[in-house]
């Protein structure tokens, strides 16, 4: 993924016409005033903390949410979805560091939110995504990947998942989180040089 959060719709269609195929965004209103320009023929996943108020603005046009962090979300997210007559896709992200300015859930409360969301009809839960703290050692990642497989583990236990992705890693540590089993890196400034704001 080409995390596209602060370039412009010019460079970020540049990037589509190279070949790129999925964008990912995490900020509602910054989103909102590019999506329009984008080149359609790519999708845009939602990466960024998101309030249940504003669900409803990217509902129709994103196609998967990384973020999930409640249920509250996830309850909003499946009756807005409901409403477009769509499945939406969604991650469940762990705060894997623990930190506290991060968001993402307890890597602990895993099983009890995928458990909780399978009432929701109009979710389809791909698996989970994390941002591992700066510098992390490389068991952060390795724990990521357990709690991945413990997901694809519970198998009928989450009959409307579909658990196929670990969204894990930036500029800065794909390497390390592709070694750990991620197959979706989310990848801002070394495709699109460094913005002038940190996440
Ligand atoms: C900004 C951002 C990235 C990309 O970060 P880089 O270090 O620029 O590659 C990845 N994931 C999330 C959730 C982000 O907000």
């Amino acid at each position: 993924m080409a995390v596209t959060k602060t370039v412009s719709p010019e460079r970020i269609n540049f990037a589509v016409g190279k070949g790129v195929t999925l964008l990912g965004e995490n900020r509602v209103q910054e989103y909102l005033s590019k999506k329009d320009s984008y080149d359609s023929s790519a999708e845009v996943h939602f990466i960024g903390h998101l309030q249940t108020n504003k669900v409803k603005y990217i509902i129709d046009s994103v196609s998967m949410i990384q973020s999930v962090d409640s249920l509250k979300l996830a309850r909003e997210i499946d009756r807005l979805a409901a409403k477009a007559g769509r499945i939406m896709d969604i991650l469940i992200e762990i705060n894997i560091g623990e930190e506290e300015t991060k968001s993402g859930i307890d890597s602990g409360a895993m099983k009890e939110l995928a458990t909780e969301i399978q009432s929701l009809e109009n979710l389809r839960l791909r698996g989970l995504m994390a941002i591992p703290p700066i510098g992390a050692d490389e068991s952060v990642f390795e724990e990521m990947h357990g709690l991945y497989e413990e997901l694809k583990g519970m198998g009928g236990g989450l009959p409307r998942a579909a658990i196929d992705t670990l969204s894990m890693g930036m500029s800065g540590d794909y390497e390390l989180a592709i070694k750990h089993g991620s197959n979706l890196v989310r990848i801002g400034s070394a495709l699109f040089g460094a913005r002038n704001y940190n996440i």
